[in-house]
């Protein structure tokens, strides 16, 4: 269960210390698409979140890694002119593995941010990533997630228990 604990939680992408990101070594964010970046029925986001993720690339390689299909992933990865993984069935480190290779990168340079325990974060534990968590935008999910967010309510418990991990209580761990 450990495995789903991630290093960072914060409310969303606009609040995650990126200057404290690249001083510890990281070069690559790996965002997640739904719920993370858009809301899973948003054809296309705000300026604000454009402008945001663009921004970004100045100091990092920023690529979308998401279960969902290429069409969709591939219109946000060419609003941000980014690189993307579509369809990179998380937790399965095969999206992380892809871009590690393409941009020569260790594990520990690539920081994977999304909002969900059992796809994203154990994804990016598994592959040694720096795992970030942010609240989903929306409450709404695909079909495919609910599965997943059953596990993750029952994991959210035994973490909260254990005071590892309380929703809202939002936290940051070194490297
Ligand atoms: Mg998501």
């Amino acid at each position: 269960m450990k495995k789903c604990l991630p290093k960072m939680y914060k409310k969303s992408i606009f609040d995650i210390p990126y200057q404290n990101l690249k001083e510890s070594g990281i070069k690559c964010l790996a965002f997640d698409l739904d719920n993370t970046i858009a809301l899973i029925d948003q054809e296309k986001v705000d300026e604000k979140t454009i402008d945001f993720i663009k921004k970004l690339k100045q100091d990092f390689i920023i690529t979308i890694i998401s279960n969902n299909y290429q069409n969709r992933v591939l219109s946000y990865a060419k609003l941000f002119d980014c690189d993307y993984v579509s369809f990179a069935l998380k937790p399965s480190t095969k999206g992380l593995r892809k871009m590690r290779k393409k941009y020569h990168l260790t594990n520990k340079e690539i920081a994977i941010i999304g909002d969900q325990l059992m796809t994203d974060i154990l994804g990016g534990n598994r592959a040694k990533a720096y795992t970030i968590l942010v609240d989903p935008l929306g409450v709404k999910d695909l079909k495919i997630t609910s599965f997943n967010r059953f596990i993750e309510k029952y994991v959210l418990k035994n973490f909260a228990k254990k005071k590892l991990l309380i929703k809202g209580v939002y936290y940051e761990k070194n490297r």
